[in-house]
């Protein structure tokens, strides 16, 4: 028998929008989420929605990769409904697990200054990695799995691709530590 998913529309704001995925079988709930958060994005309904949901979910994955900007009240808001989506689970006295399935650039770097961001144990399994090309500036990012990024940020081991325009090499093109400070945070 086939997985069933069911895809819900748990947000759609003017500039902020949720679906949830629910593969019932396996527990698992996925959200995709898109656009701004800012004070205005609905968290609180996307969290009542959990909650509800809760019984039938073990895990819970974000696919945060279609987020394109967060502001400092976003953030905020971010942080308390990552601490109360973490407590849903025990509270119902469940292992609640949360990985973020993809975490885009834009969302990244946030969690890379307020690692809080990503709750208190979080899994990631795919991030977008930024690159640059040498020769003609274009800029493009490449999804990478994070288990094949090495064990830790000091041992790297970052994909060498050629530009998509030009065929030069590319260069990851943002801050190496500040990139990837968020590996301390996460269990694998
Ligand atoms: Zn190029």
């Amino acid at each position: 028998m086939t997985p069933q998913a069911l895809s819900i529309p748990v947000c759609k704001d003017p500039h902020f929008a949720v679906t949830a995925e629910v593969e019932l079988e396996a527990q698992i709930v996925t959200l995709r989420m898109s656009g701004l958060i800012n004070e205005s994005s609905d968290l609180q309904k996307v969290s009542d929605y959990l909650f509800k949901l809760e019984p039938k979910a073990r895990v819970l994955r974000f696919d945060l990769a279609g987020i394109t900007d967060i502001n400092s009240s976003g953030l905020r808001q971010w942080v308390i409904f990552i601490r109360r989506v973490e407590n849903i689970g025990p509270r119902q006295q469940r292992d609640f697990e949360i990985v973020f399935s993809s975490l885009g650039e834009v969302f990244l770097e946030r969690a890379n200054t307020f690692l809080d961001m990503l709750g208190a144990k979080p899994r990631v399994e795919a991030i977008e990695v930024p690159y640059r090309c040498a020769s003609c500036q274009d800029r493009s990012t490449v999804t990478m799995q994070v288990k094949d990024l090495g064990a830790s940020a000091s041992e790297l081991r970052l994909p060498e691709p050629s530009c998509g325009k030009c065929g030069s090499a590319m260069e990851f093109d943002e801050d190496l530590s500040g990139y990837f400070r968020f590996l301390k945070r996460i269990s694998r």
